[in-house]
């Protein structure tokens, strides 16, 4: 080997020596971060500490980071002329800057005395601090994020508690008037043998029963919102239960002059329902039918067998409802505008039972058209296995 190759293998081993520097420096930088959970203080005291070996002279070299909220420096740091600078840039703003300096005079290279690859080192560093910065910035927002989401929670929890408690004890004092007010009108109504005293008292004991039920609609629609509305679920036979609610309501459609007709289409497969809830259901949808349906007119209430389900109708021949009001009208407390006037109501029988059909697994829906009568469907799943009667 001449002094040229020998000089020349020289400068490939001692520029694979700087590179090798510039590697381990970097490999620093992602050992210290991935290191358990460091402070960011931490970080940027290392990282500094990181930059003078990985320069061609690290006996004469210091480095400084600068930012808004802290300076980190190598011991014995001082500022002198020669100088490396990069900007460190945190979500598209600078932030702080990388500093590297020589104590002392060296010898002239690319960049006065350093290297061009020691530009492109504190290049690299300065951005590596930039993502760091960042990544702690978003984890501390999002760390806030949380624990404001936290307390707004337990607010909204409390304040919750509050209303379902003042909803309770509302309740409670209007039930317990209303329990002997309805028991003795009954007890009047029953006994009085002066009619018109009679048919006074039992007007009251009919308003009172109705004020009751409609109490009892509210208490349920409040417990169902808050998820504390429970079924007691068994297998039912869906064709005994609407034939005795039509039985029971026959009177009632009378004094609307409205004929009631059950149709059961076809052997129905037993559900697994809440018997008492399921009749509350079909009780609002006929009480509404029977308010609306044109005097004279008709209410058919049908049953159908589908795949897995039992499918229940009940059509009425009343003004319809529009389109527009129709996506709503399963909301609590909603009142479709010019029927309010005509029926009082507080818009919460419909919303019951969407409640309770859901409860079952089931859908709810209606088809109207304005002047042409409405359809309320509801459908509950048939019990698994449910075999349809022959
Ligand atoms: P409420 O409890 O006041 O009776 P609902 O929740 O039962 O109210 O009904 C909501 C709205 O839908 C009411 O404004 C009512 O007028 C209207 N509605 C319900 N059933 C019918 C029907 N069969 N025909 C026309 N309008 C109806």
């Amino acid at each position: 080997m001449n002094d040229n190759e020998s000089s020349r293998l020289r400068e490939i081993a001692h520029n694979l020596g700087e590179r090798v520097k510039e590697l381990n420096c970097l490999y620093g930088i992602t050992r210290l971060v991935e290191r358990g959970n460091p402070s960011l203080d931490t970080i940027m005291q290392g990282v500094v500490d990181l930059i003078p070996p990985a320069w061609q002279y690290p006996e004469v070299t210091c480095a400084c980071i600068r930012l808004k909220d802290g300076r980190y420096k190598t011991a014995g740091f001082k500022t002198t002329r020669w100088k490396q600078m990069e900007d460190i840039i945190v979500n598209e703003a600078v932030a702080g800057t990388l500093e590297v300096y020589y104590l002392k005079d060296m010898p002239a290279s690319d960049e006065g005395p350093f290297l061009k690859e020691e530009r492109n080192l504190i290049h690299v560093v300065a951005e590596r601090l930039g993502r760091i910065i960042e990544h702690r910035l978003a984890e501390s927002r999002l760390e806030s994020l949380y624990v404001e989401e936290k307390q707004l929670r337990e607010r909204v929890q409390a304040e919750m508690q509050r209303r379902i408690d003042f909803t309770r004890n509302l309740i409670h004092e209007l039930k317990t008037p209303l329990t002997s007010l309805m028991a003795t009108s009954q007890l009047l109504y029953e006994e009085e043998t002066n009619r018109k005293l009679g048919k006074l008292a039992r007007y009251v004991w009919e308003g009172a029963n109705s004020l009751n039920t409609r109490i009892d609609e509210l208490h349920d629609v409040i417990k169902g919102e808050i998820g504390k509305l429970k079924l007691e679920v068994k297998p039912i036979d869906l064709a005994d239960l609407l034939t005795s609610v039509v039985n029971e309501t026959q009177a009632l459609a009378g004094q609307h002059d409205v004929v009631l007709r059950l149709q059961i289409a076809g052997p129905l497969p037993p559900v697994r329902a809440d018997a008492a809830r399921v009749r509350q259901v079909v009780l609002n949808l006929l009480n509404n039918a029977f308010k609306y349906a044109a005097e004279g007119g008709r209410v058919d209430i049908r049953g159908t067998a589908r795949r897995n389900f039992v499918k229940v109708e009940v059509r009425d021949q009343g003004p319809g409802i529009a389109l527009s009001e129709q996506e709503r009208l399963f909301e609590p407390g909603y009142q479709v505008a010019h029927h309010a006037e005509a029926v009082a109501g507080l818009g919460i029988g419909l919303a019951l039972c969407k409640l309770l059909v859901e409860l079952h697994g089931g859908k709810i829906w209606v088809k109207s058209q304005p002047g042409k009568g409405s359809s309320f469907f509801f459908t509950l799943p048939a019990e698994a296995g449910g075999v349809v009667p022959s």
